[in-house]
This record gives C-alpha cells, structure tokens and sequence, in this order.
C-alpha cells in the first residue's frame, strides 16, 4: 500500500506466511518504531548491535532492510497522530517489527498505544522470557535457578476496558439492569451506589489460543512443563474457566505428547494417590510434557521460593502484568526484560522494550538498552536467524561479565565499570564471538 510518512526500502522483501511457517528473505523489510523518551537512544545503541550481529553471523548474505514507522510523540508532533493507520498496516504488511516504548497520551482518545497496537493486530500472546544471564544484580540468592518463559494473554480479561466510572448514567443503567434481573448478584455488592465496575470477560476461544500456543512452543523448544496460573479459586467462571479450558486443550489436541494434574485428578480418585503419582512418573520418563496448574497467589510466591519449578507459564492478562515485571526484577530489572506481542496464526509479530520513556533519562544517552537488544535477540531467533541471536546473547553475556555496564546495574555492582547507552551498546558487539 501507499505510505504517507514511512519509506518503503527499496531493496528488502516482505517476509511471507506459507503452510504456518514464516518465510524470510535474505533482506527482509522490519518496521520499527525508535519510542519516545529514552527510546531513541537505545534503538540506535540496539540497532549498531543488530546490524553487527547480522552481518557477522552471515557475511552479507543476509540483512535488513530497516523501514521506520511512527507512533508516540513524533508522530503526533509531525503528524498530529498519536498512532497512523498506515503504522499499522506496515506492522500487518511486513509481519514482523520492533518498538522501543511509547508515550501513553494523558487525554487522548487512544488509551494506551501499545495496546491499541495489540489489538489491531490481535497480538494475542505477551511472551516475555525471564532468564538470568550470569553476572547481573540480583535480589535473589539463587537467580541462576530463573529460566521461565511467561505466555500472557494479550487481548482480553480486564484490560478489554469495558468500564462504567461511578456516578455515571452507564453506571446507574448497569446497576439498574442488574438490580432487576440479578437481585441475589446485586445483593452481593456491598455499596453499589458508590461503585465503580470493570468487566473482566474471559473466553474459551480466547484460553484456547493461548494455552495452544504455550503447549507448542513448549514442546518446540523441549520445556518441562506448562503451568496454568489462575485465581480460579475466586474467580470461578473467568479465570477458573481458564484452567478448566485449558486442560481440556491440552489433552483434546496434544493427547499423546502431554500429561495432565487433570489426568492425575482423574486416576486418584479412581486408584489412590500412589497409582496417580506413578502414573505420572511414567509419563514424565517417557518424555511427556507436564500441564499442571497454580493458584496465581502461590505462584508469585512459589517463582520466588522454588523458582525451578515454573517452566513455561500461561495466564491471563492482569495475572501476567503482574508475574512478567515481578519475575524480571528477579533477574536484573525491566532495564534488561524483553518481550514479544505475536499472533501464531498469521506469523505477525511486534518485539519491544517492555519498560517506559524513562522520560527523566531522555537524550541523556544514559539507560540500559539491554531490553530493547534482547527483544531483537528474540525477534531474530522468531525469525529462524539462531546464528544472529545467539551472537547477540553471546556478546550481553561478555559485556555483563567484565563489568562494563550501564547506570542501573552499576549502582549495584562495586566495581565495575560505568557506560553510557551507546557505549554499552559497543560493548555487546565487541563481545560478540
Ligand atoms: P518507566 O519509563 O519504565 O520508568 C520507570 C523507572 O524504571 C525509571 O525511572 C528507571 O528507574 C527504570 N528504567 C526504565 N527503563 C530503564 C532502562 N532502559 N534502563 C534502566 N532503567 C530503566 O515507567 P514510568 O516512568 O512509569 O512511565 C513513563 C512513560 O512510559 C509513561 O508515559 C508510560 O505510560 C509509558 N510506558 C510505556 C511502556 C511501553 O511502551 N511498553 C511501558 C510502560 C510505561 P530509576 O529511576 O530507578 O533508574
């Protein structure tokens, strides 16, 4: 399609889908947008660090042709657009791009535009992998025991945004609604006239394509185990239906490669708990992929206490909001937590920086770009292009472990060396190899 304010380069492809599987060209076209605040100093401190990785792993054969888009602040002072349809549709057209983080308007009609992205692109899976690279503070004894890899669901629960402020006539029509047709549940609401409500629908569709994912990905990759966080204790027809969803899936569609606590449920009732834990033993040694579950509470607890229990984990949105940043601190903080918005259907994906501005540190060339280089790390290795990623974690590794890092990490290392942004990013590709 004709863009307004991007360039198409001239010289890259589109990466296609063909068959489910993404087909990349040895010069694709990446959309990128640089973000506000500090986000133009780590994209050029990433983008030196990509461009060095890629070249490296392939000698020429291979490259991107990088085509920037707008969003945020720069695009609304240029173009007086907070978020162009044609950003989107570049995002859509090429598959597969990178953000550095967005400025959320205060007063705009756009909530927020990482999730405005999220929805028009229906990035139904957050992924955000949280894995200790040796060398960095951590507030844990045994940060080395972290290798999670969290699947949040990214389109719905209470973050779809159906509210009704109190005071308000949606609010009185609500309560009205329900007082008449669902005494005994208005009943339950201890001040209604004073209430503000969120709806937090959850759907089976929804768990499904979540749970899919993970499940896939975990067996791609060859994790232990998947385990399904809820709070479904409480919340019985939301994030209950969630868990119950998502064993059904699991053993519905990976029937022969997956066991199940369901399944353990089931054979303890039937024969004792001693049948129920051999039964699993047996399928765990013959290579099975553990599906179990946890109560969301105990899992912030458990991630922290018994870390090496958590392998792969599927939850809902406002859950892994939550888990995603608990987690990162455990391995160094959001200066260095990647993350990826994807749609395993149509192969689109967005990788991102998932901290903010930083607005205090902007043009200052001072912040970590450490989470905007690994979301490339994941970008390429989504992409098939292993060689360049690994370089990339090869060469964070090598700059962590002789000390030379940025602001963040050297208040809490004695020691070492202090670099700026763009120095660190230096760094990274001299320890490239
Ligand atoms: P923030 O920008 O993430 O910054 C909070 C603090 O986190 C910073 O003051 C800094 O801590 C630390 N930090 C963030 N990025 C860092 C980096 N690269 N290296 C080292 N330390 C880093 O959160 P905020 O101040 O609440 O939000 C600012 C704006 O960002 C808001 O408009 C918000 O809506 C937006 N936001 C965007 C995204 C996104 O685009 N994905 C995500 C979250 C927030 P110290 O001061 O202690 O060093």
């Amino acid at each position: 399609m004709p863009y307004r304010y991007a360039v198409v380069p001239s010289d890259g492809e589109k990466i296609t889908l063909s068959a489910g599987r993404l087909s990349v060209p040895h010069r694709p076209i990446l959309p990128f947008i640089e973000g506000d605040g500090t986000g133009p100093d780590i994209w050029r401190a990433a983008l030196r660090v990509f461009d060095a990785a890629v070249e490296k792993a392939y000698t020429g054969k291979r490259s991107i042709a990088w085509m920037q888009v707008y969003a945020g602040e720069l695009a609304h002072n240029r173009y007086g657009e907070w978020l162009p349809p044609e950003t989107i549709e570049a995002f859509a057209e090429f598959r597969v791009g990178i953000k550095g983080p967005l400025t959320t308007p205060i007063g705009g009609g756009i909530r927020s535009l990482n999730v405005a992205l999220r929805i028009a692109l229906d990035l139904y899976v957050c992924l955000r992998p949280v894995r200790y690279i040796q060398g960095v503070p951590s507030p844990v004894k045994h940060p080395e025991d972290v290798d999670m890899v969290i699947f949040r669901e990214n389109t719905e629960d209470i973050y779809t945004g159906v509210e009704f402020e109190m005071g308000t006539p949606a609010n009185r029509d609500f309560f009205d609604w329900l007082k008449t047709n669902q005494p005994d549940q208005y009943a339950k609401v201890r001040f209604p006239a004073t209430s503000g409500v969120s709806l937090k629908p959850v759907s089976r569709e929804g768990t499904e394509r979540l749970v899919r994912a993970a499940i896939q990905w975990a067996l791609d990759n060859r994790r232990r185990s998947v385990t399904l966080v809820h709070k479904g204790n409480i919340m019985k027809y939301t994030e209950g239906a969630f868990r119950n969803w998502g064993y059904a899936l699991a053993e519905g569609e990976f029937r022969d490669k997956v066991y199940t606590w369901a399944e353990w449920e089931r054979t303890r009732q039937a024969q004792g708990e001693e049948a129920a834990n051999a039964a699993q033993a047996v399928a765990i040694r013959s290579g099975r992929l553990l599906i179990k579950d946890a109560i969301a509470d105990i899992a912030f607890q458990q991630t922290i206490t018994r870390a090496r229990e958590f392998d792969v984990i599927a939850t809902m949105n406002l859950n892994g909001d939550y888990l995603s940043d608990a987690l990162a601190a455990q391995v160094g903080g959001i200066g260095i937590a990647p993350g990826g918005n994807l749609n395993f259907e149509t192969g689109a994906a967005i990788f991102e920086a998932t901290h903010g501005t930083a607005p205090k540190y902007a043009d200052k060339d001072v912040v970590n770009p450490g989470s905007v280089i690994l979301s490339g790390e994941m970008m390429f290795r989504y992409m098939g292009w292993s060689e360049a990623a690994d370089l990339i974690l090869a060469g964070m590794e090598g700059a962590i472990a002789a000390r030379t890092v940025t602001y963040d990490f050297h208040r809490l290392m004695e020691g070492a060396t202090l670099l700026k942004c763009s120095e660190f990013g230096e760094a990274v590709n001299r320890h490239m190899r």
